[in-house]
């Protein structure tokens, strides 16, 4: 089970901005479930963070709230960690703020620095910190900040996308070069806002506008939004964001995801029509796969029954647990809601990482009575590990580095896995899209160097992060 890395909110409003902070954040909570944190501009910055998902605030709290956190302009993040210990909660939680002397600056920030090495060196710090305390360190070295954002897009590497707000003032917003987290922006009568998904805007009633294009700095001022562009845009999206991530209401690249997922278990029906034939039905896990289930249960007209449903207050986190812990807690996430007896089964999945929770699920409909199961992947053979947030594991857990697809299935205990083709997926998406986790080849070069490094030491046990130290 996979984790996304962060969620991102920022406005500028004509009243107080803490509503907006708020709603856009709660519509943004899958992307962290960790820490969630605001921080607003009003005579000086004010914070507030705290562990756990963003709460509910009932009507007449909403006051108490506004009055902590008052001002016209702030910005929000939901946090699930890509670097710095997982177990230390509240320090790592942003809205992150940092104070050179004269200025304090605050930022909230999805992603993941590669180079943190060479951020470490440059800022003289020996300890464990995480890349975002790094960052922001980093871009509140020099009082100008077009030219401090100039030299971090030249110098550090990685994937950031970044909303930020000053004690001056200052709100603005920025994107890596390869724009490979998502940062869009929308705008009201009476608002301006930057999110992570456009489903954060929808939810206060905002109008997508576009994204901060790779490359791009925005400053907003009154009610303008000034655009600056830094650098060449030498996109690189992540993919995996259409197949899992992203929630199915949000727009990328002007479409749907969930119009994409529909057509991405289409393909996967022309794709794999023999094992279409063999089958009785199509099941989905629940929800990413949902979408893609009923795509290709359009183009197969193969009965699409949601057997799997999820139960909704089972909420524990699976990631800091050891394998058949996790394997637990999923079988206990999930439970059937029909007999399978004799049936020959399509379950469709969004990804297999290390394959614990497809293995998990599958053996669960083997006790339901399923008598073949044929495993539909919407996304392509992950075989690299990811490192620009997302938690990839490492060489030696990822099942497909080492495994061919049979026997990954044995592994799984299925009777075959079929995965997306990567010239499908393609197809379906376009180009100008990271795909390292797939095909091996990253887009930036240090990520390129230590994953050749890596992938020459036989069991290479070392977490994402820590060959970053090196
Ligand atoms: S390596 Fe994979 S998960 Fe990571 S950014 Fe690239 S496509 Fe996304």
């Amino acid at each position: 089970m996979l984790k996304e890395k962060c969620g991102v909110y920022a406005a500028k409003c004509n009243g107080e901005v803490f509503s907006k902070l708020y709603w856009g954040s709660l519509a943004q909570n899958h992307r962290g479930h960790e820490s969630y944190g605001f921080l607003t501009y009003y005579n000086g910055l004010r914070r507030y963070v705290d562990i756990g998902l963003i709460p509910r605030i009932e009507r007449e709290e909403f006051q108490r709230w506004m009055n902590l956190l008052p001002g016209e302009m702030g910005i929000a993040h939901v946090r699930y960690g890509t670097s710095g210990r997982r177990d230390a909660g509240l320090k790592y939680a942003q809205p992150i703020v940092s104070s050179n002397g004269r200025r304090k600056l605050g930022i909230a920030y999805n992603g993941n620095i590669v180079n943190i090495g060479w951020l470490k060196r440059e800022l003289k710090i020996k300890d464990e910190v995480c890349d975002s305390e790094l960052l922001c360190k980093y871009l509140n070295i020099k009082d100008n900040i077009i030219e401090q954002i100039e030299n971090c897009m030249e110098l550090v590497e990685g994937a950031y996308s970044v909303v930020g707000l000053s004690s001056n003032g200052d709100l603005f917003a920025f994107r890596d070069p390869h724009g490979i987290r998502p940062l869009i922006f929308g705008k009201s009568e009476d608002a301006i806002a930057i999110a992570s998904e456009s489903a954060a805007l929808d939810i206060n009633n905002i109008k997508l506008e576009g994204e901060i294009e790779p490359g791009e700095l925005v400053i907003i001022s009154k009610d303008e939004m000034e655009r600056i562009k830094i650098v060449k845009d030498n996109r690189a999206f992540c993919g995996f964001e259409f197949a899992y991530f992203s929630r199915p209401d949000s727009i990328i690249n002007g479409r749907f995801v969930y119009r994409i997922r529909e057509e991405l278990g289409r393909r996967l029906g022309k794709r794999y029509e023999d094992y279409v034939r063999k089958a009785d039905i199509i099941i989905s896990i629940p929800e990413t796969a949902d979408d893609a289930a009923y795509g290709l249960h359009e183009e197969t007209g193969l009965r699409w029954e949601r057997a799997l449903r999820r139960h909704r207050f089972v909420t524990h986190r699976a990631f800091i647990m050891g394998p058949r812990e996790r394997a637990s807690i999923i079988d206990m996430k999930v439970n059937i809601a029909n007999s399978l007896k004799g049936k020959k089964v399509i379950i469709v999945e969004d990804s297999i990482v290390r394959g614990d929770t497809t293995k998990t699920i599958v053996s669960k409909l083997k006790r339901a009575g399923a008598e073949k199961i044929f495993v539909f992947i919407t996304f392509p053979k992950i075989t690299h590990p990811c490192f620009y947030g997302i938690d990839m594991a490492t060489f030696s857990e990822l099942i497909g580095f080492s495994m061919s697809n049979e026997d990954i299935a044995k592994a799984i205990g299925a009777d075959a896995v079929c995965y997306q083709e990567y010239e499908d997926f393609i197809d379906i998406i376009g180009g100008n899209l990271c795909m390292a986790c797939v095909t091996g080849n990253y887009p930036t070069k240090t990520a390129q160097d230590i994953a050749n490094r890596a992938k020459l030491i036989p069991n290479n046990k070392l977490r994402i992060y820590e060959y970053f130290e090196v």
